[in-house]
């Protein structure tokens, strides 16, 4: 099995920040260094699609000018961050990892692109995908698949794999990724990185390519909490060109340095927990007893819909993603092909512009929503989801978080789940029904299977709980291997 996990010196983005902003390092060194690594490893790995090196020289520099005239630099000063190629950054070719937007270029920036700007990062590149978002393996991607760091023979989970895998192999030491059933923890879980679903709502989706929008989210993924908590800090907050965007009077509190595990009570959800590997097994028993000796209450509690929630999503994500996706016409973006008409045209430039995962929803969503259909599918599917609201909202009136693994088994082979979507699907089974609810959840690395690679557990809480997660996150981080 080869690997890109190397001894490479890790240096995280608070370090890198603070270290820039005393003027130690110039940002443009940082910058340097993370462009010849990207450089050196990204034709094995191909976590990006654009590496956009003269927007991170330009960036760099105007970072060290700002430093040079004795400005005070932002939170992420001179961080290197990489971007899911389905978030708009003006000037930057974004492609969803789609041949349909093969050359279009974005007019304008994605709002969490305009926070991280102002907070001084500094964009590298956009990372390698599923074709809009639609996958667990970025096997769907026009591109070519992104390799896992850890076994280059193994997928790194998707859709956000370009980005899992290029923060575990040390090519940057943050990225923003999007879930919308699962597509930020499960990539972490397969690299062994932190990986945060915010609470629906907490961060503007304004200017991410949508493919459910009910679903979608933008967050993070680092290798510390605290870098988890800079980058949340910076990227959330209400936008009014997001009308989903919440108004909160107060912000929720992301602090993380609070961990107050005694008196914690720990819901174990029992129908995750059929069918798990044993390597999976072992860990979540693990971490249940250390959260155990520090004191938390263990309580296993009964969520009966989730076994209805990879149904009621397959017929919810590809609805909206049915309508969504009619934007791609071969008039408004991208690539066009000929056709004697507008409609030959619009019907060339879909069939050889998509993928077949991407027909395969658009079918599926577009039959879920038709005469005679809508009732049957659709309808009986956002009963399930409003279900699945009120029985977590039970669950949690008896614990304050829901603990389980975040995937069934760690990072499969390359192409062996390819030619059966039934059996990719299930990759998400326990990061679904948190999407459903709008709730965050994380994906923490704890532990390792027999071949060494990365096991993910994944922490759920109620609306708006994102700081708790982190801190929960950073006592699990800190019992890991112990
Ligand atoms: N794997 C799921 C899907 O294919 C989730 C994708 C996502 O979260 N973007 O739809």
């Amino acid at each position: 099995m080869q690997s890109r996990i190397d001894t490479f010196k890790f240096d995280s983005a608070s370090s890198i920040a603070s270290q820039v902003s005393k003027g130690r390092v110039s940002a443009m060194e940082i910058t340097e260094q993370h462009l010849a690594r990207i450089k050196s490893l990204n034709s094995d790995l191909n976590a990006f699609i654009t590496v956009s090196d003269n927007l991170a020289r330009s960036q760099a520099e105007k970072i060290d000018k700002k430093f040079k005239n004795g400005e005070t630099l932002g939170p992420l000063a001179g961080v290197p961050i990489a971007i899911k190629d389905n978030i708009v950054v003006r000037g930057v070719e974004t492609t969803c990892a789609s041949k349909i937007l093969k050359g279009w270029t974005p007019p304008y920036n994605a709002t969490v692109i305009d926070k991280l700007i102002e907070a001084d990062a500094v964009i590298v590149g956009k990372s390698n995908m599923d074709e809009f978002a639609m996958g667990s393996s970025t096997e769907h991607s026009a591109f070519g698949p992104t390799k896992n760091p850890f076994d280059l023979d193994r997928v790194p989970g998707g859709s956000s794999g370009g980005s899992a895998a290029a923060v575990a192999a040390n090519l940057v030491p943050i990225a923003l990724g999007s879930d919308t059933g699962g597509s930020i923890r499960q990539p972490a879980a397969f690299c062994g990185v932190l990986g945060l679903k915010p609470t629906y709502g907490f961060v503007s989706r304004y200017g991410l390519v949508a493919f459910a929008s009910s679903l979608d989210q933008i967050g993070p993924f680092a290798k510390t909490i605290e870098d988890m908590k800079l980058l949340m800090t910076v990227i959330s907050g209400h936008d009014s060109n997001d009308s989903t965007s919440l108004n909160f009077e107060t912000t929720p509190v992301l602090n993380p340095s609070k961990t107050d595990i005694k008196g914690l009570r720990v819901g174990i959800v029992k129908e995750f927990n059929e069918g798990l590997t044993s390597n999976i097994a072992v860990s979540l028993k693990n971490a249940i007893e250390k959260l155990q000796v520090a004191g938390a209450v263990i309580e296993e509690v009964s969520i009966p819909s989730v076994k209805f929630c990879l149904s009621a999503y397959y017929l919810i994500a590809p609805a909206e993603a049915s309508s969504n996706l009619a934007r791609f016409d071969g008039v408004r973006y991208g690539a066009r092909e000929n056709g004697d008409n507008v409609e030959q045209m619009m019907i060339a430039t879909r069939t050889k512009g998509f993928g077949d995962e991407v027909k395969r929803r658009i079918m599926l969503g577009t039959y879920a929503l038709s005469k005679g259909y809508y009732d049957a599918y659709y309808k009986s599917a956002q009963q399930v989801r409003t279900l699945v609201i009120r029985e977590f909202s039970k669950v949690y009136s008896s614990v304050d978080i829901l603990l389980s693994p975040t995937t069934p088994s760690t990072a499969f082979k390359i192409g062996e789940k390819l030619d059966d979507p039934m059996e990719m699907y299930l990759s998400d089974i326990m990061t679904i029904p948190t999407n459903l609810a709008g709730h965050p959840a994380i994906n923490v690395p704890f532990g390792s299977d027999d071949s060494g690679l990365p096991i993910g557990l994944q922490i759920m809480a109620p609306a708006l709980k994102d700081g708790k997660l982190l801190s929960i996150a950073n006592f699990l981080l800190s019992q890991e291997g112990n």
